[in-house]
């Protein structure tokens, strides 16, 4: 035999026995979103390199250090898998006219790749839902989509949640504030990590972001970028909070609090959980007005977020909220030649009626075929021999809930009525 091969390491299968939970969970998410009447927008999974080095920046993360980027062989393009999608969207904007004149509320979600070091809650390939707005300059729309989220939890039943909050205000006061903070940061570059050196002049607001506990006090007294934030900032973001108070959302304010990607402004949030150890981030987003025009379109306002799915399926777990199982109505047991062919048209007359039927194939004694039956999770065992195959009848035996081991005995045209009309 030859030697097997393996998945490609942070990147994962979903198994059936964990498939139940992603689809209740997309399932939430199309009601959700309907509900707020955003519309989904589907794009490729690869794009152009230069559209995140200019659309997240050379000098994040991302950029620098996490892309899967490669050359295409046959025709040596420049290509990256996705490892974000809010520059994809905003591409396609641009390309498909949907910015010009008008507002757009949209939703994208599928796998994002980034080359980090897997662990819990941080994997190569993961999976985000995305939100974004476009053409909405005012508060009403950041703070739309903060709620949004804070429904989202609800719907999923999931609780203790924390919502951090901030304002980057725009590029001419963030400029302000910059020249300030590299000032102080040079006034401390012993201090500094490697990591700290590097971004010093080219994304000094990301070294306030360090978790290095050296580095905190340094990074606690740095000048402030809400000390530099206009009247017009100033006014947006107290109208954002105000909206979030009339909601009776709850926020932390964290003046530290940047994001990973180079293109925000004005409002940024994260909502996080205690419960995943350092991946304790579930959400995250903001407001990117600078955005389109950075990737050659119109000047146009954008706000939106994105979730990690797989932190929040685990947080699902950690919370214990239960799933809708996802269990068949009618397990089918038949044996022999004539039985086998009722029961084939049994079941499509079933499925035909709208129910969930498991036809089993392959034979097997009655024994293991009900073995089988009681662990489908069915709610009903319906039997066709072949006497009753013989004169078209089934037998139906109750296999779980109210009932369960009660059988009798009917024609098979009657079946469907008679399950049916069983909750
Ligand atoms: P982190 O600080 O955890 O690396 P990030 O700032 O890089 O997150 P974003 O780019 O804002 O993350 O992506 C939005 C969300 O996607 C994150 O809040 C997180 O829930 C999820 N996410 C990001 N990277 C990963 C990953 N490698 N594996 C799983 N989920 C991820
Ligand atoms: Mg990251």
């Amino acid at each position: 035999m030859s030697k097997t091969i393996s998945g490609i390491r942070g990147m994962n299968d979903v198994l059936p026995a964990d498939s139940p939970r992603w689809l209740h969970f997309e399932a939430v998410v199309r009601d959700w979103l309907a509900a707020y009447g955003y519309q989904q927008l589907r794009t490729p999974i690869v794009e152009a390199t230069a559209l995140f080095v200019r659309g997240v920046g050379e000098h994040t993360d991302i950029v620098e250090k996490e892309m899967y980027a490669f050359e295409d062989s046959l025709n040596g393009e420049q290509l990256v898998l996705r490892p974000e999608g809010t520059a994809g969207c905003v591409r396609a904007c641009i390309e498909h006219g949907l910015l010009y004149n008008q507002t757009q509320r949209l939703w994208y979600t599928g796998p994002m790749f980034r080359h980090e070091r897997p662990q819990k809650g941080r994997y190569r390939q993961f999976h985000q839902v995305g939100v974004e707005a476009f053409g909405f300059a005012g508060p009403e729309v950041d703070a739309e989509l903060i709620v949004m989220l804070a429904d989202l939890w609800q719907r999923l039943g999931l609780t203790g949640l924390s919502l951090e909050l901030n304002s980057l205000g725009d590029a001419a006061e963030r400029a302000a504030h910059r020249a300030e903070l590299i000032a102080y940061l040079e006034q401390h570059v012993d201090i500094l990590d490697e990591d700290g050196k590097r971004r010093l002049h080219t994304n000094p607001l990301r070294v306030l972001d360090t978790k290095n506990p050296a580095m905190q006090a340094m990074a606690e007294h740095a000048p402030k970028l809400s000390d530099f934030l206009g009247a017009e900032s100033h006014t947006h973001f107290e109208r954002v909070k105000a909206l979030l108070d009339d909601a009776s959302i709850a926020y932390k304010l964290n003046n530290r609090l940047v994001r990973g990607l180079d293109y925000y402004n004005r409002t940024v949030f994260e909502w996080t959980t205690t419960e995943l150890g350092a991946q304790a981030t579930v959400a995250a987003g903001g407001r990117y007005d600078g955005l389109v025009e950075q990737l050659g379109g119109k000047p146009c306002p954008g706000v939106g977020f994105g979730i990690g799915i797989e932190r929040l399926l685990l947080l699902t777990e950690a919370q214990s909220v239960s799933i809708p199982a996802n269990a068949p109505d009618v397990y089918l047991i038949n044996d022999g030649e004539a039985a086998g062919r009722a029961a084939f048209k049994t079941a499509n007359a079933l499925r035909a009626a709208g129910l969930k039927v498991v036809l089993h194939a392959g034979g097997g004694s009655f024994k293991s075929q009900f073995k089988k039956a009681d662990a489908s999770g069915a709610r009903f065992a319906v039997v066709i021999g072949e006497s009753e195959a013989e004169v078209g009848t089934a037998n139906l035996k109750r296999l779980t809930g109210d009932g369960a081991g009660e059988q009798i005995t009917l024609p098979q045209a009657e079946l469907a009525a008679r399950i049916t009309a069983t909750a």
